[in-house]
């Protein structure tokens, strides 16, 4: 894929990069939709929220439905499919470490 920061500089990606939990498992961070749209349409003013609004909608309802990244077959990040194309963390991003990372709170299971 292209380089690591690809996704987070292209879309001036909101992370927090906290750590892991008690257990030392590290973890996505579950975001609500309407949460993630304000949090993202605020860092990018030229995106569309209703449009945003629509691609995660689409998505929780891919992975829920076990939609698997085209290029390794892994589970697909939500968040990252719907703000650019569906994928799962590792291709979209090129970093196996998601935790830290928001995800959807009705698909972050993982
Ligand atoms: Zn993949």
């Amino acid at each position: 894929m292209t380089n690591k920061k690809w996704f987070f500089e292209l879309k001036n990606y909101d992370r927090i990069r906290k750590k892991d939990n008690e257990k030392g498992e590290a973890l996505m961070v579950p975001i609500s939709i309407e949460a993630f749209v304000n949090k993202h349409c605020k860092n990018n003013p030229g995106e569309n929220p209703n449009q945003l609004r629509k691609n995660l909608k689409q998505v929780v309802k891919d992975k829920k439905n076990g939609e698997t990244c085209h290029n390794c077959g892994q589970e697909i990040w939500a968040i990252g499919s719907a703000v650019a194309y569906q994928g799962c963390f590792s291709c979209l991003t090129g970093e196996a470490d998601s935790s830290g990372d928001y995800e959807i709170s009705e698909v972050c299971w993982s």
